[in-house]
């Protein structure tokens, strides 16, 4: 892997085929100088945005792109630094641009997206005989298929030659101890070589049980610095062992993140994934 800034205004969203990732964010939900934990997925002429936060649409303003050239989007959950931006892009979509956005989305998130969060701003700006617009109406949908083979829930979909691997995780309410008590969350295994965790609670049998099988070449790991919560922390993080830590960049982390840059690094991980980067993995 190796790490690069983005240097120019404009961001390039196509590539000569090298899987890349792009950190248009790397703050938690309440950071102020950082954008969001949204990343985009490059490889050859295809791209994913993973997550849509509050700022995503001001964080790509700057770099010269807007919404409606997303290619296709790919949330975790409903917290609003994922699913923030979601309004603008399906209302962008539908209003300026003329056309559906495309989402890969399972058809029981799907339910949960657009009951709990988005219908509000979405249903009624238009009526037809009584009833107003449905989650199809805006998105193009992508399903991922179901995998027999995995303990935990895990999907799959190839966009272009971008392979996705969807794992449930366990991240929130505070109270749950598995992702099965967990409210619908998940992780991202790109091309079976990176795993990004997307928001979640310390849960070592997921780390250790994928790493096994996939043997990741970075793992990005949502991290705070303190112990409780919906989230991991770096205290329970030091726990994993030397070769997965070695391994891992901290991502989804509050402003305060450069004072502990020297514990993080003596604890063993890689580092921070740091916003306005690219992670390339020829
Ligand atoms: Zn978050
Ligand atoms: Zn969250």
């Amino acid at each position: 892997m190796q790490s690069r800034k983005n240097h120019g205004k404009d961001l390039e969203l196509t590539n000569e085929g090298t899987l890349s990732l792009f950190f248009l964010g790397s703050g938690s939900a309440f950071a102020k100088q950082l954008n969001q934990n949204n990343v985009l997925v490059i490889k050859g002429n295809r791209h994913v945005m993973i997550d849509c936060g509050t700022k995503a649409p001001m964080a790509l303003s700057r770099l010269g792109l807007s919404l409606a050239e997303i290619d296709t989007f790919l949330i975790t959950h409903s917290h609003a630094d994922h699913i923030g931006g979601l309004e603008e892009a399906m209302l962008l979509g539908r209003y300026v641009a003329g056309n559906k956005q495309r989402m890969i989305i399972t058809a029981e998130y799907q339910e949960i997206l657009w009951h709990q969060s988005l219908r509000g701003g979405a249903e009624y700006n238009e009526v037809n005989n009584g009833k107003g617009l449905g989650f199809e109406d805006f998105w193009e949908t992508l399903r991922p298929r179901p995998l027999a083979e995995f303990a935990r829930d895990t999907r799959e979909i190839q966009i272009g030659d971008i392979n996705l691997k969807i794992v449930r995780t366990n991240h929130f309410p505070e109270q749950s101890q598995t992702w099965e008590q967990s409210n619908y969350c998940v992780g991202v295994i790109i091309d079976d070589r990176v795993l990004f965790t997307g928001d979640t609670k310390y849960d070592p049998e997921f780390l250790e049980t994928y790493d096994r099988k996939f043997k990741f070449e970075r793992i990005f790991h949502d991290a705070q610095f303190r112990t409780g919560g919906i989230h991991a922390s770096v205290e329970e993080l030091k726990h994993l062992p030397k070769p997965i830590k070695r391994r891992m960049l901290l991502m989804h982390y509050p402003d305060s993140w450069r004072e502990h840059t020297d514990e993080v690094r003596a604890a063993g991980f890689r580092g921070f994934a740091k916003q306005g980067y690219f992670y390339d993995f020829p």
